[in-house]
């Protein structure tokens, strides 16, 4: 495998790994995908899904974290290189400096058919991994997140994800209102192309909210994403 040694002796805080499965959400919603799940955030979502990744009241931080070697993360992925790769989190972007050998060695051994990295389009993406990467899907919070809007919007952050070229801009929905809030946003920032997911984290949840928005984001001419792991196994960790 190439790559320097010393690059893939870089430790990642890794929450989970797991897959094969499929990619639940957004335009490659259905694909067969293995998944590297980062740990560390520095938002605080009302709603957040994967909260064992930084909330340290409802989770034992300790247990959830584990720093694996990028060395040992291209064995994992070696062991069955078919489909492609999602990075994840968390925040995986807290992280980019160690990403990149991992990225780079995987693009230069063929180990996945792409890779997406999820990320909350707070922090900009460093040179080497927009290389990398196949796309990236970017999902600024909306106010029933929680966040303060300086917390959530990083305006130069989100201008970097639009000028790599690779973003998808994926947007976390509650209710019709929340669509006057995401049209604000795709104008300002000039964000396409735009899907529109329903936060939830049990299918009843999802499919209300798919039901209940689905003509208003085809009237929109946006896409439309459900939570294809939420319907098919629940709030399951690692599936
Ligand atoms: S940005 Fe993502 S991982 Fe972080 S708190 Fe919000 S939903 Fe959770």
């Amino acid at each position: 495998m190439s790559t320097a040694r010393s690059d893939t002796a870089v430790t990642l805080a890794v929450n989970e790994l797991f897959g094969p499965t499929f990619q639940g959400e957004g335009p490659s919603q259905g694909r067969l995908a293995r998944f590297v799940r980062l740990f560390g955030c520095h938002l605080t979502c009302g709603w957040c899904d994967t909260p064992q990744t930084w909330d340290r009241r409802r989770h034992d931080l300790t247990a959830e974290q584990r720093h694996i070697a990028v060395a040992d993360i291209l064995d994992w992925l070696s062991d069955a290189p078919d489909g492609m790769l999602v990075i994840t989190g968390g925040e995986p972007l807290l992280q980019q400096r160690a990403l990149e050998p991992l990225l780079i060695a995987i693009r230069q051994n063929s180990l996945a058919s792409e890779i997406e990295v999820e990320t909350s389009g707070t922090i900009a993406p460093s040179p080497a991994v927009v290389e990398a990467v196949t796309r990236f899907i970017v999902s600024p919070k909306l106010a029933h997140s929680g966040l303060l809007e300086r917390q959530r919007l990083r305006p130069a952050a989100l201008r970097q994800f639009v000028l790599s070229g690779k973003a998808i801009w994926k947007f976390v929905v509650q209710s019709v209102p929340d669509l006057d809030e995401v049209e604000n946003l795709v104008v300002q920032y000039r964000l396409d192309p735009v899907w529109v997911m329903p936060e939830g984290t049990d299918s009843t949840t999802v499919l209300d909210r798919l039901r209940l928005l689905a003509d208003l984001v085809l009237e929109r001419g946006w896409n439309l994403t459900s939570r294809l792991h939420i319907l098919l196994w629940e709030n399951a960790r690692a599936r």
